[in-house]
């Protein structure tokens, strides 16, 4: 992974980490639906199914392809064999679901008691004749979104490896059907993408059809729309993310797929679209043509909302790792960023996402942000109170009592679920991000008054 070297001007500090966030775990309710057929199975207890079933509202009515298997006192106690139980309720899955992948989420309680899951899996793969992928995804050690690293960092070990000149490709895992895509022999030069980062179809090829305007084709996506067209990984393969906090999948990549990773701003906005598509070009040495004036279409069409956010201030409370972008890119559209906080900053994979912010504060003449790792929501409310900025970017959490105490807010969670990435989406994306500002207009409420008479900490 390239490191950037160039000494940074911004500010990067680490709080006590005593902050809201969703589970990792809440993951499963997009990744079902981006792989088809497969099934998740959450090996926890109630509390995870509790934070499932109210997190996820009404999707757990429409028969989704995801399931807790709740542990017991003997389960915990080892008075139960695990392997046994695991083979009852997978048998369970596989004759009433048929799926194509079972992806067992393992949480915080099957993390302390040590189950070894990795170990059983190629016996219950053997015995069930399904693919197994097993992701620790819990909140010991991860936060929200991270939750799908975690599960795409899993599936590097099922992927195939590509040919590498005229030597014979590496047999897959157990029940990984190689790609029927007839791969070049005795060609070691032939470079190849794959994009890593989970996004409906209808945006993937969104995206794929933006890159195929300069020349260069997507050999395949981690994860594909179905288990069995995962990609070939290898030597010629470059890699590229689409979303900001894949660091460990990235990691896998470059050190399990042998792949190279292609550094780059993420794309989300109209300038980190162009920066995002312009470092695939580069890498493939092909001079993109076009962007520019692409960008600067989608800005003047964006004008109207951008008005709405010049010289505004906004704080990051942190809880979803696509604060940076999103910090980068309301910057872009005039506004000041007071703080971003993020739960976990991995400086190597956001390295050029973290320049384009710094170059960006520079270009629209506002000051760099202060960016914290690990917040400590508790000093932020306080933080807030000096501040008073016009919108706090927040979790559910702290929605509602900092709206009653006269501060904006917006839903951070919102950005997990809409589609941001793109040129086509960047009106969709301001459109969130100004709607608390706009309903003000409409209500016509005046914040400044309302932030002084009414801000009572606590
Ligand atoms: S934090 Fe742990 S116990 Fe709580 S819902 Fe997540 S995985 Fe389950």
């Amino acid at each position: 992974m390239n490191i950037t070297n160039k000494t940074s001007d911004l500010t990067i500090s680490c709080e006590t980490g005593n902050y809201h966030t969703m589970c990792p775990i809440s993951c499963v309710s997009w990744l079902y639906q981006t792989i088809a057929g497969s099934f998740f199975l959450v090996i926890g207890t109630k509390t995870c199914g509790y934070f499932l079933q109210n997190a996820l509202g009404v999707m757990i009515f429409s028969s989704p392809r995801y399931a807790m298997a709740e542990l017991e006192e003997a389960d915990i106690s080892s008075q139960l064999n695990d392997f046994k139980e695991l083979k009852r309720i997978m048998s369970q899955i596989k004759s009433d679901r048929n799926p194509s992948v079972i992806v067992c989420i393992l949480t915080c309680t099957p993390e302390i008691i040590k189950m070894d899951l990795e170990g059983m899996a190629p016996l219950l793969e053997a015995e069930l004749n399904v693919p197994i992928v097993v992701a620790r995804a819990n909140g010991l050690d991860s936060a929200f979104t991270q939750g799908e690293d975690v599960v795409l960092a899993a599936m590097v070990g099922h992927c195939g490896q590509a040919a590498q000149g005229s030597t014979p490709s590496a047999l897959p895992k157990p029940g990984v059907r190689p790609s029927a895509e007839p791969q070049p022999e005795g060609n070691s030069e032939v470079k190849s993408l794959v994009l890593f980062g989970s996004l409906p179809s209808s945006l993937a090829n969104q995206l794929e059809g933006e890159l195929k305007r300069q020349g260069v084709n997507v050999k395949g996506w981690l994860p594909s729309a179905r288990y069995s067209d995962l990609p070939l990984l290898g030597e010629n393969v470059y890699v590229c993310g689409v979303n900001p906090y894949l660091s460990r999948t990235a990691t896998a990549l470059i050190r399990r797929g042998h792949c190279k990773y292609t550094a780059s701003p993420f794309p989300i906005g109209p300038d980190g679209t162009t920066a995002w598509i312009t470092s695939i070009c580069k890498t493939f040495g092909i001079v993109p043509t076009g962007l520019i004036e692409r960008e600067a279409k989608i800005w003047e069409s964006l004008r109207p909302s951008m008005d709405l956010l010049k010289g505004k201030t906004v704080f990051f409370m942190g809880d979803n790792l696509l604060e940076i972008s999103l910090a980068r890119f309301l910057v872009r559209c005039g506004a000041v960023v007071l703080e971003v906080g993020i739960p976990y900053l991995d400086r190597r994979y956001q390295s050029a996402e973290l320049a384009l912010l710094e170059q960006t504060c520079k270009d629209m003449g506002v000051p760099l942000p202060r960016i914290i790792e690990k917040p400590d929501n508790y000093f932020q409310t306080i933080r807030i109170k000096e501040l008073l900025p016009d919108l706090v970017i927040t979790g559910l959490a702290h929605a509602n009592p900092l709206e009653a105490r006269g501060i904006t807010t917006k839903w951070s969670i919102e950005f997990t679920f809409a589609q941001i990435h793109g040129y086509s989406n960047s009106a969709a994306l301001l459109e969130l991000l100004t709607r608390p500002l706009r309903r003000n207009n409409n209500l016509n409420v005046s914040q400044g008054s309302l932030k002084q008479q009414n801000y009572v900490p606590g």
